[in-house]
């Protein structure tokens, strides 16, 4: 069954995130043979269209405004809504993200649409589009369907995988006029944290450390061994209350979600509360004191020892490659 699907691309700093491209994957999935439009939104950022075209999107909406150059919850729902009344979509698809976490509810009610998120997988199955998603921190899986209306769905990073970048693929770009007003919030300045470069949602490589990296000077080494890696940091909830990193890093329930390629565990012991932000990496390598640490029985790499010894040695083996 041939559907209309808009799909939301997720802009930060005037760049793509990559799950912009995993939802326009995904939104050809849904669409089954039908139209994939990507909506971009924001001020001045009709120059990236091309981008989304590359990878599959069949035509691109532009919708500007000034209002719009930073995510507000208020002015970003009234430029979708209003997008979604012009085009009359059967599916609107955007990425698990910061952004997509706080749009999808409020468009979700406004649209009386049924809302799947946090998708990991999904398949279309005769007229009905199946989503697979965690339930229980990831300790089952449940698969949903919308049944009526506009099917809403947010993706989770790094699961669905983007169709390959091909220049020669273009199409139509369309400029959508929208009317902001009334707006109850405005953004006055964004006073950023410095996050060591790598977006850790999206990170290939994660190097996260937990109460038994013991300090903050502890963390330095890490952010050594995640440069050799390209890697983000992050940390257990038990690392940051700890105070030895900042609560923007904490992986978990609580915190971010990660599905990099490979996962290091330097010094957390496995709760679950933390491997549901985690599990669902690809490889996962461990290294803990303690030889009943939780966190082995996920570990597809177990390292039994004191970190004080072992992440010296690591260092020292992987700067010779
Ligand atoms: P610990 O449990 O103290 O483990 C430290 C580990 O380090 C131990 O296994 C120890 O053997 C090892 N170790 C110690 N010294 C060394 C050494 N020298 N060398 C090698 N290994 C060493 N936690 C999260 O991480 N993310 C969340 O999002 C989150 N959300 C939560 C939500 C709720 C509602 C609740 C109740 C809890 C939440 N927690 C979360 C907390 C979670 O339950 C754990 O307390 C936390 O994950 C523990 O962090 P940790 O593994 O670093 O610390």
């Amino acid at each position: 069954m041939a559907r209309k699907v808009l799909v939301l691309a997720d802009i930060r700093d005037n760049s793509f995130r990559n799950v912009s491209f995993e939802a326009i994957a995904a939104g050809k999935q849904v669409a089954d043979g039908g139209e994939v439009a990507a909506v971009l939104v924001g001020e001045n950022v009709s120059g990236l269209s091309s981008e989304l075209f590359y990878y599959g999107a069949d035509r691109v909406l532009t919708v500007e405004n000034s209002s719009l150059k930073d995510y507000t919850p208020d002015a970003y729902s009234q430029a979708l809504l209003q997008v979604i009344d012009e085009e009359s979509p059967d599916a609107v698809i955007m990425g698990h993200t910061a952004i997509g976490k706080d749009l999808a509810p409020r468009i979700a009610m406004k649209k009386q649409a049924g809302l799947v998120s946090d998708v990991t997988a999904l398949e279309v199955v005769g007229e009905e589009v199946v989503f697979t998603r965690p339930i229980y921190a990831g300790k089952a899986f449940e698969k949903k369907v919308v049944s009526d209306g506009i099917i809403l769905a947010t993706i989770r990073p790094n699961n669905i995988t983007a169709l390959d970048r091909d220049e020669s693929l273009s199409g139509e770009v369309k400029t959508v006029s929208v009317d902001i007003k009334d707006l109850r919030t405005i953004i006055k300045d964004i006073v950023r944290k410095s996050s060591g470069g790598v977006d850790l949602s999206e990170a290939k490589v994660v190097v996260a450390g937990g109460r038994g990296v013991k300090s903050e000077e502890g963390f330095n080494k890490l952010y050594e061994f995640a440069d050799i890696f390209g890697a983000a940091v992050g940390a257990s909830r038990g690392a940051c209350d700890a105070e030895y990193c900042d609560y923007s890093l904490q992986i978990g329930q609580t915190g971010k979600v990660v599905t990099p390629d490979l996962y290091f565990a330097f010094g957390i012991s496995g709760a679950i509360q933390h491997v549901a932000g985690m599990s669902n990496s690809k490889c996962i390598v461990a290294v803990n004191k303690d030889p009943e640490a939780t966190i082995f029985s996920i570990a597809d790499y177990g390292i039994v020892g004191d970190l004080a010894e072992v992440l010296p040695l690591l260092l020292e083996e992987f700067k010779k490659e």
